[in-house]
């Protein structure tokens, strides 16, 4: 399949000296929901700018649809864009919000109707379409801020935070009308969020940016899976990646905890890759979802068994997080249970097929 959008080394420079992005590279594919994702500076909105136009790129190529576009103006380069402020005219309807840059466009009349018409059934937007915005919710006007991409038809629909102004609830159901939408479209999406489940939930393949440095490229699963390194690790999953520090004893075959000497036994796998870290200091790496307390994988993983001390929980309906130390470590526990748990120091286990090891100086994951 062809790639839509191409960024080959791509570098922004701002006139002052700042440098935002460093030599990003994909390839997207047609149909691809891709979700830059990051910390706030880390350079994902100056990324959609420079592919939307409203950018200069410093140096490398912007290709949309097979053309270079690095010196085309926005309004020629068939993206359409969607903001988080909904940018819609205030004195101005639904209907004519939508119809807005198709009129300026001088575009047929007809073809005007009959593409707004569209939009709105698609984003069950009919009967609004003689409000003015400020009678919309803010649902309601982030779908006509959609609305006014939607009736373009380009190539590629970029997309800057946009429920980012809205409240949780909302968001939630906007995401899944977002994966409705791109699936009818079957278009390219190219979205922004500093939101780690808008990233794993809605895209088809999430870059983590940090720094202006693209860390990871990859699925929601493998991101959440085999994270790079441990900013990836930490950044992508809620509660984050629990992180151990200690070392590789000297027959290979076990991660030692600092201080608390607490020992873990690795599985032929990790004993495969480890070889060059064997008597040197790693991070191990461990999800919530795989720190348990139950009986059953207690006796499963009786070999990497330790006391949890727990500091506080919290209760959230499905399951519980716990929160506390193993040695003087802290360590999160995610518990698919509906029990009330009080104790404050209980029997934890690891599942070591669910472990990453780190390089300590790089950061990054050791395979
Ligand atoms: P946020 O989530 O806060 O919007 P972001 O990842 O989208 O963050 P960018 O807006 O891409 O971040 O900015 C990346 C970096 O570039 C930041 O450190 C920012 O201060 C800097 N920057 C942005 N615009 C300019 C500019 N016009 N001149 C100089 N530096 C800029």
């Amino acid at each position: 399949m062809a790639a839509d959008v191409v960024l080959k080394n791509v570098n922004k420079v701002y006139p002052n000296g700042f440098h935002a992005v460093y030599d990003f590279n994909i390839d997207i594919q047609k149909g691809e929901f891709i979700v830059l994702c990051g910390p706030s500076g880390c350079g994902k909105s100056t990324t959609l700018r420079m592919i939307a136009g409203l950018e200069e790129i410093s140096s490398g190529d912007l290709i949309i649809n097979g053309k270079k576009v690095n010196n085309v103006a926005p309004k020629d380069r068939d993206i359409a864009m969607v903001f988080q402020n909904y940018a819609l005219y205030a004195h101005m309807t639904v209907y004519h919000n939508m119809a807005f840059s198709l009129t300026i466009r001088k575009v047929d009349p007809v073809e005007i109707h009959a593409r707004v018409m569209k939009a709105a059934e698609v984003l069950g937007l009919v009967p609004y379409l003689n409000r003015k915005p400020k009678q919309l919710s803010g649902g309601q006007r982030q779908r006509v801020a959609l609305g006014r991409a939607i009736v373009r038809d380009p190539v590629v629909f970029l997309l800057d935070e946009p429920l980012s102004n809205l409240d949780a609830k909302l968001r939630g159901s906007m995401r899944k009308e977002l994966m409705q939408l791109h699936e009818r479209l079957n278009a390219t999406f190219v979205y922004v969020t500093h939101d780690q489940i808008e990233a794993l939930t809605l895209a088809t393949r999430i870059v983590v940016m940090k720094d202006g440095y693209v860390q990871q490229i990859a699925t929601p699963k493998e991101m959440f899976d085999n994270p790079e390194n441990l900013f990836v690790g930490g950044f992508i999953g809620t509660p984050p990646m629990n992180f151990l520090h200690g070392m590789i004893d000297n027959s290979g075959i076990k991660f030692i905890q600092d201080g608390s000497g607490i020992e873990f036994e690795l599985t032929e796998h990790q004993q495969e890759i480890i070889g060059n870290y064997i008597g040197k200091n790693v991070i191990m790496a461990v999800r919530p979802e795989f720190v348990f307390i139950d009986n059953a994988n207690l006796e499963k993983n009786s070999k990497n068994a330790f006391d949890f001390k727990i500091d506080y929980t919290e209760y959230l309906g499905a399951y519980h997080l716990l929160y506390g130390y193993i040695g003087d470590e802290a360590l999160i526990s995610k518990v698919y249970t509906r029990q009330e748990i009080t104790d404050t120091e209980i029997k934890a286990c690891v599942d070591m097929e669910h472990v990453h090891f780190f390089d300590v100086e790089t950061t990054k994951r050791i395979r």
